[in-house]
């Protein structure tokens, strides 16, 4: 899988691809982050990309031509890549929509800054516009990274342990609480079955709890069961 995303701040993007799951990922040849710095495909001296909105207002808007000859340029290469804007508007990122996402080959990921980008982008240049959720952050460096962990995770071997793919959501409920050592701190105590040794009762305490933890957290998950 591919990532190239398309960033006035390509520096953000050492935060994933320096350390953790990512990382190893990109060091197994699993997958691959290229970030395009948009300025490179201003055509002026001061390296703009942006401009004042038509009708006036406050912001600077992204134009047109730097973004469509990146995509572009990288379409010369990956002529099949999706090409993504982050954006508030767009549809949810969600457990399966990361899934169906990283079955691709290659994702083009738009990050906006200002106003965000002219909409003449979003008609001609974009597959998909993706929002991480309804709320508005300053740029889409950090949706993209967001979308770009969610997505890799759910490539095969990208996580050293495939179990770890039974986190929240992969079966529509919550995952089932976790302790470790000390068996008892505080007068708190770890619950009996998980240390029997008994794997068929852990298992199934396991599928109680993560159903509880739903119906106690996230009650409108179960309605898709
Ligand atoms: N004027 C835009 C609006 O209200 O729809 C918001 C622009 S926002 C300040 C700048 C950029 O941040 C956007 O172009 C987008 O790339 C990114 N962004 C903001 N909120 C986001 C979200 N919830 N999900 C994904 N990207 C987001």
């Amino acid at each position: 899988m591919r990532f190239d995303v398309i960033t006035l701040f390509p520096e953000m993007f050492s935060a994933i691809k320096d350390e953790g799951v990512i990382a190893r990922g990109i060091k197994k040849s699993l997958l691959s982050i290229n970030t395009w710095q948009l300025r490179d495909f201003s055509d002026n001296k001061h390296r703009n990309i942006d401009d004042a909105p038509y009708g006036g207002g406050a912001g600077m808007v992204m134009q047109v031509k730097p973004i469509r000859d990146c995509i572009n340029k990288i379409k010369q290469d990956h002529p099949k890549t999706k090409v993504i804007y982050l954006s508030p508007q767009g549809e949810k990122l969600t457990h399966n929509l990361a899934k169906e996402l990283s079955k691709s080959d290659s994702l083009t990921l738009l990050c906006g800054r200002y106003e965000g980008v002219d909409e003449r982008v979003i008609e001609h240049d974009i597959d998909m516009e993706i929002s991480i959720g309804d709320y508005v952050i300053s740029g889409g460096e950090l949706g993209a990274m967001v979308l770009i962990d969610a997505v890799s995770r759910q490539i095969p071997d990208v996580l050293g342990n495939q179990d770890s793919l039974n986190d929240s959501f992969a079966e529509g409920l919550l995952d089932y609480p976790y302790y470790t050592r000390p068996e008892t701190i505080d007068g708190q105590s770890v619950p009996t079955v998980l240390l029997s040794g008994h794997q068929a009762n852990i298992d199934a305490w396991r599928q109680d709890q993560a159903i509880k933890n739903t119906q106690k957290k996230r009650k409108d998950l179960l309605k898709n069961q």
